[in-house]
C-alpha cells in the first residue's frame, strides 16, 4: 500500500465580521491535507489553527511535511492509532495541523470501506443533537437584525457572544428577536469571578440554557467559585484543551466544550466525549470558524452529544467544499450518500 500526500492554504472570508470578547476576524485560514491511496481515492481533511492556542496557518504547513512523512511511512490510512502515536512523537504540540491529517485519514478511511463514517463508526444518525447558530458581538441593531435572520432561517438554538459593558442589551434585543429559542452564551473568558457570579445572575432573567466560559482558564479556582454560586450551568471551553483536561475541570464546570482543532483529531475527540461522561460531565462538540474539510467530519461526532456548536461553515462567505446537510441546524447524517465525511469540493 501507498499513500500520496499535499496540503494547501485555503483563505476564506467571512460572511460578516466576527467580534467575540476578544477581538474580530474577517477571514479564516484554512489549511487542507490531501491523502489519495493507491486506487485515486482522496481523504480530505482540514486545520483551522487558533492562535490563542498558539497556532497559524505558518505553523500547520511548517509541521505538515513531517506529520505526513509519518502518514507514508506506514502507508495504510486504517492504521489511525498506530500514525496518530507516530505523529504525537513527531509532533507533539500544534492540535490543528495534526487534526486535518486524523480528518482526511478517517475520511478516507471511511471512503475505503465505503460507509459514511459515522457508520464506519457505528453511530446512530438519529441520535445527532441540532447545530447552534453564533450570534456574535455587536451594535444592537445589527445584533437583533442577525438574530431575526437566524429565526427566519429556522435556527431553534441560538449562542450569543457576550462580555462587553452591554451585555444585558444584547440579550435583550436577542430575545425580543427570537422568544422561543433556547440560547445558551459564552463570554470567552471577559469576566473576574465575582464579576461573572453578579453577571449570570442577571443574564439569567433571559432565559439561557448555560454559560461558556465565564472567567480565564488560568483561574481554574474561578471557575469553581463562579459554578458553585452562579445561577446558571457553566461550560468549560478554553479551560478544557485535551483529554488530561476533563478530570481537572470537574467541579469547576458542567459541560466540556470538545474541539477537533484544540485536542488534535477525531480519536482524542471521541476520548474526550467518553471521559466527560465517565466524570458526570455534559458534552458540547464545538469549533472555530472552519471549512466542511473539517466541520464535515465534527458532524458526524452529533450523536455522541449533548450539545452542538458546528456552525464555523455558516459563519463563511462562502464554502469551497459540501458538508453534512444542516437545515435550520438539524445536523442530518441520514441523508449522508457519499461515503467517508461528505467533505467535497
Ligand atoms: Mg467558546
Amino acid at each position: 500500500m501507498s499513500l500520496e500526500t499535499t496540503f494547501e492554504r485555503r483563505s476564506l472570508p467571512l460572511e460578516h465580521a466576527f467580534t467575540i470578547a476578544r477581538g474580530t476576524q474577517t477571514t479564516a485560514e484554512n489549511v487542507v491535507v490531501r491523502i489519495t491511496d493507491e486506487d485515486g481515492t482522496v481523504g480530505v481533511g482540514g486545520a483551522a489553527p487558533s492562535t490563542h492556542y498558539g497556532e497559524t496557518a505558518d505553523t500547520v504547513e511548517a509541521v505538515l511535511p513531517d506529520l505526513l512523512s509519518v502518514v507514508e511511512a506506514v502507508g495504510d490510512p486504517h492504521a489511525l492509532a498506530r500514525i496518530e502515536r507516530r505523529m504525537r512523537e513527531t509532533v507533539n504540540r500544534n492540535p490543528a495541523a495534526r487534526c486535518a491529517v486524523s480528518i482526511a485519514l478517517h475520511d478516507l478511511a471511511a471512503k475505503q470501506a465505503d460507509l459514511p463514517l459515522y457508520r464506519y463508526w457505528g453511530l446512530d444518525a438519529a441520535e445527532a443533537v441540532p447545530t447552534s447558530f453564533t450570534i456574535g458581538i455587536d451594535d444592537l441593531p445589527v445584533v437583533r437584525e442577525k438574530t431575526e435572520a437566524a429565526v427566519d432561517a429556522g435556527y431553534d438554538v441560538l449562542k450569543v457572544k457576550v462580555g462587553t459593558d452591554r451585555d444585558e442589551e444584547i440579550l435583550e434585543a436577542v430575545r425580543d428577536a427570537a422568544p422561543d429559542a433556547t440560547v445558551r452564551v459564552d463570554a470567552n473568558e471577559a469576566w473576574s469571578p465575582r464579576e461573572a457570579v453578579r453577571k449570570i445572575d442577571a443574564l439569567a432573567e433571559y432565559d439561557l440554557e448555560f454559560v461558556e466560559q465565564p472567567v480565564p482558564a488560568e483561574n481554574p479556582e474561578g471557575m469553581r467559585f463562579v459554578r458553585e454560586r452562579a445561577a446558571l450551568p457553566i461550560a468549560a471551553d478554553e479551560s478544557c484543551i485535551t483529554l488530561a483536561d476533563v478530570p481537572r475541570v470537574v467541579g469547576q464546570a458542567d459541560v466540556v466544550n470538545v474541539k477537533l482543532m484544540k485536542c488534535g483529531g477525531l480519536r482524542e475527540a471521541k476520548r474526550m466525549v467518553h471521559a466527560a461522561r465517565a466524570h458526570g460531565l455534559e458534552v458540547m462538540l464545538g469549533c472555530m470558524i472552519e471549512s466542511n474539510a473539517s466541520i464535515a467530519a465534527a458532524a458526524h461526532l452529533a450523536p455522541l452529544l449533548d450539545y452542538a456548536d458546528l456552525d464555523g461553515s455558516l459563519l463563511l462567505a462562502e464554502d469551497p467544499y459540501d458538508g453534512v446537510p444542516m437545515p435550520a441546524g438539524a445536523i442530518d447524517l441520514a441523508r449522508v450518500e457519499r461515503a467517508g465525511t461528505a467533505a467535497r469540493r
